[in-house]
């Protein structure tokens, strides 16, 4: 946890409003269970210790631990800074089994994507769109992890599609900024490098798109490419793509 994050309901001052944290003047924060946990064994934090803190969706600054204990940890906050810029990516992702798709939700916050949307294709199977891995706060907890990580306090934004054609049909023109690109290990084009502007790419699941659902993105106005032969798995693929293309 390289950022610790807090939400509006952790300050002690009433009625703390994003508008009123926003001011830079410094607060109290009262922290309990898996962050206090945090504190105490990875930093092993004591009274004094100065540490990075951010309000999700709002400013990063600096925490002093006034008091920590089992119980609790005080810490005076002051929020001065804007979080770190995203990329302008969005992500369309086949879903994957619920222990990757825990694993890319962090690393897709982590890395600075703003919009994931998680998608049905011919090979993901039909029991993952029943996991309690997709259920709003089990996301969030994951994007919050992968926000500690990178810094930033920014919820990315997650979208279900469950049915393909029409998600493709009716609403990529709304969803897809900018160039379109789908991840496909034998396409023929190689994938580009150092893309400007914003990047829509499409991922497969665990065994891959069909032909057919290839061609079905084409005709929505993506261009296959690939990192060549080498078949890597989509938490290796998704860290792999970004670093190219951004
Ligand atoms: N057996 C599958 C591999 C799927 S890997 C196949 O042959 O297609 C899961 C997803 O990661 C792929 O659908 C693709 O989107 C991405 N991926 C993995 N390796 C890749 C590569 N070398 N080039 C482009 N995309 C890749």
């Amino acid at each position: 946890m390289n950022l610790v994050l807090l939400e509006e309901a952790d300050f002690e001052e009433a009625a703390a409003s994003l508008a009123s944290l926003a001011d830079g003047a410094p607060r109290h924060v009262v922290l309990t269970g898996r962050r206090l946990l945090h504190l105490r064994t990875v930093h092993r934090a004591e009274q004094g210790r100065e540490l990075r803190v951010g309000l999700i969706d709002g400013r990063v600054g600096s925490g002093v631990v006034e008091t920590i204990d089992a119980e609790r940890a005080r810490l005076r906050v002051t929020l001065t800074e804007p979080p770190p810029a995203k990329l302008d990516f969005t992500l369309l992702l086949s879903l994957p089994r619920p222990k990757t798709l825990r694993r890319v939700l962090q690393m897709a916050a982590t890395l600075g994507i703003p919009h994931l949307v998680l998608m049905n294709s011919w090979r993901v199977e039909k029991s993952y769109w029943k996991s309690p891995q997709l259920h709003s706060a089990a996301l969030r907890e994951q994007l919050l992890l992968g926000l500690e990580q990178g810094g930033d306090t920014v919820v990315p934004q997650v979208e279900l599609q469950r049915l393909l054609v029409p998600f493709l049909r009716d609403e990529i023109e709304g969803v897809a900024r900018g160039e379109r690109l789908i991840a496909h290990p034998s396409a023929t084009t190689p994938c580009p490098r150092h893309v400007d502007g914003p990047l829509t790419l499409a991922l497969g699941p665990e065994g891959g798109f069909l032909a057919e659902e290839v061609e079905l993105f084409e005709r929505h106005g993506f261009t296959p490419v690939s990192l060549g032969a080498r078949l890597l798995r989509v938490e290796q693929a998704v860290p792999a793509l970004v670093g190219r293309l951004t």
